[in-house]
Order: structure tokens, then C-alpha cells, then sequence
């Protein structure tokens, strides 16, 4: 089935911070209201639910399971408690709150990927419930839509894929009839399989499912209504200097977004760039601050665009005499790797010894190590292999940077202080990488965001 055009259709993506208590989500009405053009919400769960829910689902004792139920239950309550007519939304959350407490009584006797989704996904269910009644209360129309009847993934749980074919086909018969009656409100982040069962994209994926619809709307913009104006040079957080960028062009955007720029989750781009469709980041505490548009082309882009950072990074040295004029070992780590659903980030290699870091990029579960003891048996009888946690990677985000002449002394002449462990340069004209402890990560983004940008 084709995609019907919807010229001046938008979605508008709010995330948790958006919808984190009533003043917050009357804020974001106000944003939503504001266009007409408007026609589809997509919402994360209210700040800090989710990762409570992550808790309950890796299982834990009944104390710190209480603790967790009664706070879930105090941000949507302190929600319902505002509105003027409750009766009806307190039920339907209270039946949420009930199964999430079933749900987690489970997760304590045996967790799985698979009720984690299944617990998790209550999270964007709530919210997008409460929103519905905000806009009503409002008098507007507004239909609660459950994105899991179109948002079919695969069974990888915690991390799934969507399948865009089965998306295409479902939002056309299921979603596009019913734009011209209300306006849609649907949750970000969730999906569901081929059996039914629900899914989730990974941490921070409301953005991805927003991009997805905008694809299969074949939709004219994608908002992402953030707590901050816009895309920055670097993460605000860190360094309190960076300067909004008005203007960027999607290959930018997803370097920054792949390398940490929890702005935008890695794969919000892929869509939008596949189907061309600008994609507006701003904040909806202050929509009047404006924000950067993501499209196919900037004028003028600069040499060196942004900072990225990424925590928590894995080394690992694989040591091994065998590598010396020798074919194929190379092929043997990365089939084991692959073989353990793991995807190699950034890698060095010298004569007998191959250092990579291993992509821990979102998933949902906060288990974030990917080093099974079964990964490191295998790679032990090939070679010797040394394991440093507790690295951050550093990006530097720009373009033509590998054609330039002196980026290396421009970046690494003002980082003499610090251990640079690792450095990836060249395979990508759009970035230069590297890995410094983490407990100077901060400083590092700081120090080179001061000689770069500022
Ligand atoms: P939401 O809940 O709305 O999805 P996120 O917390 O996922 O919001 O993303 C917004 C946060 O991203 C900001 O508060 C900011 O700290 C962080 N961030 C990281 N890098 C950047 C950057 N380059 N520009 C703007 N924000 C960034
Ligand atoms: N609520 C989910 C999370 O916290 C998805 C999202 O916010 O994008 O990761
Ligand atoms: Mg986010």
C-alpha cells in the first residue's frame, strides 16, 4: 500500500521532561496547539518513570519494590490529582498500576527480556492516557491511539528492530484513516512483534519511533520538543559555553547522535534522511527560543561541528603471536563477536595486537557490559585478551576533517594533560574519535570545546 500524502503533516515528539507532571504536559499542549499542522503526538513516559521501571523489571527486593510501585504512582497521581474530572483516567491507571505490580512481582522470581518490555511499555501507556485527558479537559479531540497495532518489530527485545514494510502497510490502514477525525495521541519507544508480544527500541527511542511515523506518514516535519533549544555544540550539561547550532545537515546529526548526543537517539536519522524529512529540535518549556533544523543541506559547513561524548566505553587488546604475516584472524574475532550479537565500534591494529570497543549503544536494559564470560572464553583460546572499563569516547563532529591540514595538532596540542588511549581518525571524513579515562571525560570535552568553539 502506498503512503498517502500528507503535505503539511506534523509529528511532534515530546519527551519525559515534556510530560513529567501537569504543568509540563499543559506546556506541551500549548506547543501541540499552537500548529494546526500538527496531527500526531508521539510521547515518552513522564521523567523518571521509566527508569523505574527498568529497576522492577531486573528484580529486586520487596522493600526497593514498594519504594519503586509508590513512586511510579506519585508522579502520574500528582498528574490526575489536578484534573477536573478524574474518576474515569484514575481507573484506567490504577489498572495500569496493578499489572505493573503483578508484572514486577514476576521480574522478582526470574526476569527476562521480554517482561522487561512488557513492564517498561506501561510507562509511555500512562502518559499518552493523562495527555488524552489534558487535551480534553481543553476540549480539544483527541483519540489515545496504541502504537503497537503498527509498530511491528522483531522479537530482539530490549533493543528490537521495526520492520518498515509491515509499519508502511498498518499505518495506512489503521492510523491515516482516523487523522482527519482527531488528533492522535500514541507513545514513543514501544512496539510489538510478530505474536503480539510488546517490544521496546531501546533507551531513549520515542525519538526513533517519531521519525518512523514521519516515514510512514510520509509527514512534511518531525518536532522533537526536548528541555533544550535545540541541537548544541556540545552537551550543555558538560559545557555550559556551547552555542545552539541553527542549522545542520542530517549526516552531522546522526554523527552526533551515534557517538552520545543524547539529544537524538542514533537512529531518529535514518528515517528522516531515507524520506527527506526536516526534522526541528527545540524545547518546549520555551518554544519561543526557536531550535536547530536537522535537513539535507547547510550552507557553508564548518570544519569542526560539535563535541560528542559517550560513556561507559569497553576496551578490549586482543594480544596474539599468530597475527604476526598471518590471514584470517581477524575474521575469527569478529565471527565471534557476531556470533554473540556484538557490533565492533572503534578499532586500531597493530602487528600482533587489535583493540577495539564494543557498541553499547541503546538498549534498554541498564545491564550495560556486553562481556559475557562465554564471549571471553572464546576469545582467550585465540588470544590473549586484556579488558579496561571505565573509558569515555570523545568525538569530535565535522566535515572534510580527514582532507585538513593540522586538525591533529589543533585537537591533541591543547589535550597534553590527559591520557589519550585510543585514537580513530581517517575512515570517516565526518569524525575524529577518541578515548580518554572517564574520569576526565568532562574536563576533556570542556578543554577542547574551549579551543574549538568558544
Ligand atoms: P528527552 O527526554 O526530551 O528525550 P533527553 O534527555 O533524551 O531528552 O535529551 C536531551 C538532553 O540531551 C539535554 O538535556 C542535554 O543534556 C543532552 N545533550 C547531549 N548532547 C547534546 C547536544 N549536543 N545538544 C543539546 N543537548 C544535548
Ligand atoms: N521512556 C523511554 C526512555 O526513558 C523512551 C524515551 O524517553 O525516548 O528511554
Ligand atoms: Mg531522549
Amino acid at each position: 500500500m502506498s503512503a498517502t500524502n500528507n503535505n503539511s503533516l506534523i509529528i511532534a515528539k515530546f519527551g519525559g521532561t515534556s510530560v513529567a507532571d501537569y504543568d509540563a504536559m499543559n506546556r506541551s499542549a500549548d506547543v501541540v496547539l499552537s500548529n494546526p499542522a500538527v496531527r500526531v503526538v508521539v510521547l515518552s513516559a513522564s521523567a523518571g518513570v521509566t527508569n523505574l521501571l527498568v529497576a522492577l523489571a531486573e528484580g529486586c527486593n520487596a522493600e526497593q519494590r514498594a519504594d519503586s510501585l509508590a513512586n511510579i504512582r506519585r508522579i502520574q497521581y500528582a498528574i490526575i490529582d489536578r484534573l477536573d474530572s478524574a474518576a474515569v483516567i484514575r481507573e484506567e491507571i490504577d489498572r495500569m498500576l496493578e499489572n505493573i505490580t503483578t508484572l514486577s512481582e514476576a521480574a522478582a522470581l526470574a526476569t527476562s527480556p521480554a517482561l522487561t518490555d512488557e513492564l517498561v511499555s506501561h510507562g509511555e501507556l500512562m502518559s499518552t492516557l493523562l495527555f488524552v485527558e489534558i487535551l480534553r479537559q481543553r476540549a480539544i479531540a483527541a483519540e489515545w491511539f496504541d502504537v503497537r497495532k503498527i509498530m511491528r518489530t522483531d522479537d530482539r527485545f530490549g533493543r528490537a528492530e521495526p520492520d518498515c514494510a509491515a509499519l508502511n502497510e498498518l499505518t495506512q490502514s489503521l492510523l491515516q484513516p482516523r487523522l482527519a477525525q482527531s488528533l492522535i495521541i500514541t507513545q514513543g519507544f514501544i512496539g510489538s512483534e510478530a505474536k503480539g508480544r510488546t517490544t521496546t527500541l531501546g533507551r531513549g527511542g520515542s525519538d526513533y519511533t517519531a521519525a518512523l511515523l514521519g516515514e510512514a506518514l510520509n509527514a512534511s516535519r518531525i518536532d522533537i520538543w526536548t528541555d533544550v533549544p535545540g541541537i548544541y555544540t556540545t552537551d550543555p550539561r558538560v559545557a555550559p559555553a556551547a552555542k545552539r547550532i541553527d542549522q545542520i545537515t542530517f549526516e552531522e546529526a546522526a554523527e552526533m547522535a551515534t557517538f552520545g548526543a543524547k539529544v537524538l537517539h542514533p537512529a531518529t536519522i535514518l528515517p528522516a534522511v531515507r524520506s527527506d524529512i526536516p526534522v526541528f529540535v527545540g524545547s518546549s518549556k520555551d518554544p519561543a527560543a526557536g531550535g536547530t533544523l536537522v535537513c539535507n543541506q547547510t550552507d557553508n559547513p564548518p570544519l569542526f561541528r560539535a563535541l560528542a561524548l559517550r560513556r561507559r566505553q569497553t576496551l578490549l587488546t586482543l594480544h596474539s603471536l599468530n597475527m604476526l604475516h598471518a590471514r584470517g584472524f581477524l575474521a575469527e574475532v569478529f565471527n565471534t563477536l557476531a556470533r554473540h550479537n556484538i557490533s565492533v565500534d572503534l578499532i586500531t591494529t597493530s602487528e600482533v595486537n587489535v583493540a577495539l570497543t564494543l557498541d553499547t549503544t541503546g538498549s534498554t536494559s541498564t545491564n550495560g557490559s556486553l562481556l559475557s564470560s562465554s564471549l571471553l572464553t572464546e576469545l582467550s583460546s585465540l588470544c590473549r585478551v586484556q579488558v579496561e572499563e571505565n573509558l569515555s569516547l570523545v568525538a569530535l563532529i565535522g566535515n572534510e576533517l580527514s582532507q585538513a591540514c593540522g586538525v591533529g595538532k589543533e585537537v591533541f596540542g591543547v589535550l597534553e594533560p590527559f591520557n589519550i588511549r585510543l585514537i580513530c581518525y581517517g575512515a570517516s571524513s565526518h569524525n575524529l574519535c577518541f578515548l580518554v579515562p572517564g574520569e576526565d571525560a568532562e574536563r576533556v570535552v570542556r578543554t577542547l570545546h574551549g579551543s574549538l568553539f568558544e
